[in-house]
């Protein structure tokens, strides 16, 4: 089979890239290689019952299938360039805030329609969190929410797949050069395309890897995000969440001077489990429905690490805290911070005692025992800050979920149509490591479907 464009990975990116190719110029034909199922087959099967915790299936239906990482996501789409990537070194920070935008309308055009939008600008918490060395940081947000994002995809799907061919449950093996273009390797057949995007994601981050070392195209090694989600009840963040509904907070530590984030904050969320490479991890995410919402908030408090000589493997220092987290707790281990401060593990006694419902089952341990002093103390300084502002955040009950690790994808060298060395071969999305968001993602997709559009009407 033949395609002008070929487009591997259904996350955000891979779908704003095959709506924008084919809305401008339908036309031209468009495969997309997805390695995981359907959106309407996507299924964890964790059901809190007969299976409580992660059994590590082939195909994570969390990461992976019709929607990417972002499917089953809280769906907060960030309109900024203070975080969520650096999609704005490439393209600019206009181009790129126009164009989160632009995917902000064909969302709210697919069943977002009426979700309020939130934004940091004029509010009074900026000044109190300065008051207390603690900087927010700018945005506007748009929560879908879980339950709104699911619909948003499924009304993008039934319009994308009449014009689009879809290959689910199919994982592109490798990626060759040819004279007029590129062969797509599959397990079962072999495709050409004129033109490739790549979009496979955090959890496309090994096979990406592997491409470039086949294609010699120069990577760079990324930063790793470490640290842990916090969950406390509602009311504790309320006057922050109900406002901005999601702050990012950030605080330098007297310590070591380290800076320490706020992400992805959850009101009335839960958390999460996160399978990223087999390795468990945790993650949050909430409902825009009152009747699926908990009394509780979430979100996790970050530290960035980079490491350039002679060590450069900045995953493979955050997987090495996962999997020691994991070898300890099975999966994830919550302490409550009252224990962590005393330099007890949590057990299953004081869990049962404490005045809040963890909305994850994770194994009652010690945190400390998992990750380096310098991270854990930073983490201890921000709560103690945080407590300031939203005071109860520094309570006993309060629960620390381990561990969380943001992994970044290798940096691939993009230049600033976000093409690699080779023309007609893009790298976009959390795959390149160039972005970390939705927002950012799907902009940097719809950026390369233009420049593909244009490059055709210019043929
Ligand atoms: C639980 C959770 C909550 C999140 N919440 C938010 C949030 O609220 N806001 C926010 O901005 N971000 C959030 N994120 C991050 C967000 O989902 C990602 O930044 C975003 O999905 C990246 O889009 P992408 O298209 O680059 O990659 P992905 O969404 O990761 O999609 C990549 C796709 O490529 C496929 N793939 C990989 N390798 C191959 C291969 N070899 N062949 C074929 N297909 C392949 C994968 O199966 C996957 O479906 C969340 C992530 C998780 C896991």
């Amino acid at each position: 089979m033949n395609y002008d464009v070929a487009i591997i990975g259904a996350g955000p990116g891979g779908i704003f890239s095959a709506y924008e190719i084919i809305g401008k110029r339908p036309d031209l034909k468009v495969a997309v290689f997805e390695a995981g199922h359907e959106l309407s087959k996507r299924r964890c099967p964790i059901n809190g019952k007969d299976i409580k915790s992660c059994i590590k299936c082939k195909t994570c239906s969390i990461m992976s299938g019709f929607g990417g990482a972002g499917a089953f996501s809280d769906g907060k789409y960030n309109i900024t360039n203070d975080f969520g990537g650096t999609l704005y070194e490439y393209i600019g920070k206009e181009k790129a805030l126009e164009l989160m935008r632009y995917v902000d309308d064909i969302n709210l055009a697919h069943g977002g329609q009426g979700i309020k939008l939130f934004s940091t600008a004029g509010t009074n918490f900026k000044k109190i969190c300065i008051q207390h060395d603690l900087h927010l940081l700018d945005a506007s947000v748009r929560h879908l929410g879980t339950d709104v994002n699911y619909i948003v995809l499924e009304n993008l799907y039934k319009e994308l797949k009449e014009k689009v061919d879809f290959y689910f449950d199919t994982p592109v093996k490798s990626i060759k050069v040819c004279e007029k273009g590129y062969e797509i390797e599959c397990k079962n057949a072999n495709f050409k395309c004129t033109k490739c995007i790549v979009s496979v994601g955090r959890s496309g981050s090994k096979w990406m890897e592997q491409v470039c070392n086949e294609l010699d195209i120069p990577v760079k090694s990324n930063r790793v995000d470490i640290g842990v989600r916090v969950e406390l009840p509602y009311e504790v963040f309320s006057n922050i969440t109900d406002e901005l509904y999601e702050s990012k907070i950030v605080y330098c530590t007297k310590k070591y001077g380290d800076k320490v984030r706020t992400f992805c904050m959850n009101p009335k969320g839960a958390v999460v489990n996160e399978n990223t490479n087999g390795i468990i991890t945790v993650n949050g995410h909430s409902y825009e429905e009152a009747s699926k919402q908990t009394n509780n908030t979430n979100f996790a408090l970050l530290v960035t690490k980079t490491f350039s000589e002679p060590f450069k493997d900045s995953n493979g220092y955050g997987e090495a805290i996962a999997r020691l987290s994991n070898m300890l707790g099975g999966g994830v281990i919550v302490q409550r911070f009252g224990d962590l401060v005393r330099g007890r593990r949590s057990t299953q006694k004081r869990m049962d005692d404490a005045f809040i419902t963890p909305t994850l089952q994770a194994t009652p341990g010690d945190l400390s025992l998992v990750l380096p002093k310098r991270i854990l103390d930073g983490i201890i300084e921000m709560i103690y800050a945080l407590d300031k502002v939203a005071p109860g955040t520094a309570n006993d009950d309060t629960l620390l979920y381990g561990v969380e690790v943001k992994f970044y994808n290798m940096h691939v060298e993009v230049d600033g149509k976000l093409q690699t060395r080779y023309p007609g071969l893009y790298v976009i999305g959390d795959g390149s490591g160039v972005t970390h968001s939705l927002s950012q993602a799907s902009a940097s997709g719809v950026f390369v479907a233009q420049e593909i559009v244009n490059s055709y009407n210019n043929d």
